[in-house]
């Protein structure tokens, strides 16, 4: 039986004009060459329309969707609006916006469930903060936050789960590989004790500082189905090696 190709998936969060196009093409133009690759970008929604009529061989995804359909929510975007202009699923959840926006599991929960009622998919992010880790209930907090974080009719056909520490995102420091596989086994636990079966099939990807040299150790982790990558993906050179090791 031939192993499917674990998940990268890019974060460019607020970074990218019209000239970052360029990156996307150079990596759409190697996952070409990569029949079984499983590679999406998330630029910023400026660039969704561009990018997804850029590329052929990757996912474009955005990275925030309001709950609402539409309404008198200025700034605000709808899972609707973003899958007309490209976008096939969107990050929800980011560790930059419940610190930032106040974003919290309730919330999180009803943008994913928007994003599939709009006939989109889904990643969650759940991690813990440095203060957490540090106090040993890591495992256990994060496991509620997914759990508080599941939207009703969560399925592994469009829900995908990223496990982000708080204090590895950006910071150049990830966790143990035993630490690793402690907190991504336990994700696995609980969503098979929310979801049953689907929850078995759940990919459950990895996120914080992840780069072309740690990430083949990372990827080899069981219950580690992929990467979501934010600065490495920025680049074309800095992300294709994240490919190569998937
Ligand atoms: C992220 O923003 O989701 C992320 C993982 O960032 P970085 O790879 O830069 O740590």
């Amino acid at each position: 039986m031939v192993q499917k190709r674990k998940y990268i998936v890019g974060n460019w969060k607020m970074h990218g004009l019209n000239s970052d196009i360029e990156t996307l093409v150079a990596i759409d133009a190697y996952c070409a060459g990569q029949a079984d690759s499983n590679v999406a970008i998330c630029p910023p929604a400026t660039l969704l329309v561009t990018a997804a009529n850029a590329v052929s061989n990757i996912g474009i995804g955005a990275q925030d969707c309001h709950e609402a359909t539409k309404g008198a929510h200025t700034g605000c975007l709808s899972a609707g609006m973003l899958k007309q202009v490209g976008a096939g699923f969107s990050i929800v959840g980011h560790s930059e916006r419940r610190a930032d926006q106040f974003e919290t599991d309730r919330d999180v929960a009803a943008k994913a469930r928007a994003l599939h009622d709009a006939g989109m998919g889904a990643i969650i992010c759940v991690g813990e903060t440095l203060e957490q880790r540090d106090s040993g209930k890591a495992i256990d907090i994060v496991c509620s936050m997914l759990v508080k974080s599941l939207p009703e009719g969560a399925h592994a056909d469009w829900l995908t789960i990223a496990y982000e520490p708080v204090w590895a995102v950006g910071t150049g420091r990830i966790p143990s590989v035993q630490d690793l596989t402690l907190m991504h086994d336990a994700l696995r636990e609980a969503l098979i004790q929310q979801l049953g079966d689907t929850g078995s099939k759940m990919t459950i990807l990895y996120g914080g500082s992840v780069k072309g040299d740690n990430a083949a150790e990372i990827l080899a982790i069981e219950n580690v189905g992929g990467a979501l990558v934010g600065g490495a993906s920025l680049k074309a050179e800095s992300f294709i090696p994240i490919i190569e090791a998937s």
